[in-house]
């Protein structure tokens, strides 16, 4: 089987309300014939505008992070449910920054992404290692580790419907872009990995894309890489390049 590519934008804290519905119209025309998915994750005040730009367009609206419990006193968090009313398909989960400057673990990506499962949110899972570990030659073994965690009590048919996005933290918005070698290394890891933990069908289904510093002139390099099934892309999904990358090919 063929997987379809899914090429997705992390807009991160970019675009007010107002911004966010303008810049989804003026998308809209530059990939509507895409083959790949296309997937726009807003900051959590732009979906509902968002979600109304794209009405009647190929663009799914995903966000950008969620809270695992159901709903109650958590005060500035977001439940899933609330994403799915609103009309949210697709949800990043265990993006490095938030790793990073919100103390995220792998546990909480773990709850995270069972939770996306129970409400029919489909999960872009993050990992990725820094330049200090890629160094020290442990970038697979993290990366293994990340996934194994993220995965733990995930079914079959839930890993099959997966996306993992595979991003070098030493890659993200510093416009040093992984080699198409590097990331492929990695996704097959991946892939590997999934095998040995749901078998080969999974494996074969599951998508991993690569994310980094993605752009329009190193777009179909990286996608055409065998285990590649497209991006997860930062700065450049906040211009209309975002339509480029789309038509990566
Ligand atoms: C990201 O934040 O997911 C990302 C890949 O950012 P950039 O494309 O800007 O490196």
């Amino acid at each position: 089987m063929s997987r379809r590519m899914i090429i997705a934008g992390n807009w991160k804290m970019n675009k007010p309300p107002s911004q966010a519905a303008e810049f989804i119209r003026q998308l809209v025309p530059l990939v509507a014939d895409a083959e790949a998915e296309v997937v726009c994750c807003v900051p959590a005040i732009d979906i509902v505008p968002a979600v109304e730009a794209a009405k009647g367009s190929n663009i799914r609206i995903g966000a950008e992070n969620m809270y695992f419990e159901e709903k109650g006193a958590y005060t500035g968090e977001i439940a899933p449910d609330m994403l799915v009313d609103a009309g949210v398909s697709h949800v990043i989960l265990g993006h490095s920054e938030r790793r990073e400057y919100f103390a995220e673990t792998d546990e909480m990506v773990n709850r995270k992404v069972k939770a996306a499962f129970a409400h029919g949110l489909i999960p872009i899972i993050c990992c990725g290692e820094t330049l200090k570990q890629r160094e020290q030659g442990i970038t697979i073994d993290w990366i293994r580790q990340q996934i194994k965690i993220a995965f733990q009590d995930i079914t079959p048919e839930q890993a099959a419907a997966a996306v993992i996005a595979y991003e070098p933290i030493w890659a993200i918005g510093t416009g040093k872009v992984a080699t198409s070698g590097q990331a492929q290394e990695v996704c097959h890891a991946i892939r590997q990995l999934m095998g040995e933990l749901y078998g080969p069908e999974v494996a074969e289904q599951v998508r991993i894309q690569y994310g980094g510093s993605v752009a329009p002139a190193n777009a179909a390099e990286l996608f055409s890489q065998p285990d590649i099934d497209g991006g997860l892309v930062g700065g450049a999904s906040l211009k209309p390049d975002f339509g480029q990358i789309v038509h990566w090919k």
